[in-house]
């Protein structure tokens, strides 16, 4: 799994993205809160995209995929008219448009 992201239990947490994230193995209680994401949409396996996600306090990061309905959202807002909707949206050439641009 490629992923910048470095679970360190003695090191900094930095965040050097886009080359490298420190974090710490595991969540505190501040997570709950005060994560949110870095940097842009990723791609991960299988051309599915993400983000990295960062606590603003510990430094804690895991990757957060978008679910159905932001990937909507997405689709609907990047010029296809809601009137088209999502009928014969192929997600493969979608996601790979916005790789492309
Ligand atoms: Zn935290």
């Amino acid at each position: 799994m490629v992923t910048i992201v470095r679970y360190d239990p003695h090191g900094q947490p930095k965040n050097r993205y886009p080359r490298e994230i420190i974090s710490p193995p595991s969540p505190s209680a501040c997570c709950i809160r005060q994560m949110k994401r870095t940097g842009g949409m990723q791609r991960g396996e299988g051309g599915w995209p993400y983000f990295y996600k960062r606590c603003q306090v510990c430094g804690y990061t895991v990757r957060e995929f978008p679910g159905y309905g932001e990937l909507v959202q997405l689709v609907l807002r990047r010029g296809r008219g809601r009137r088209e909707g999502l009928k014969g949206v192929a997600w493969r050439t979608w996601i790979d448009g916005i790789f492309a641009e």
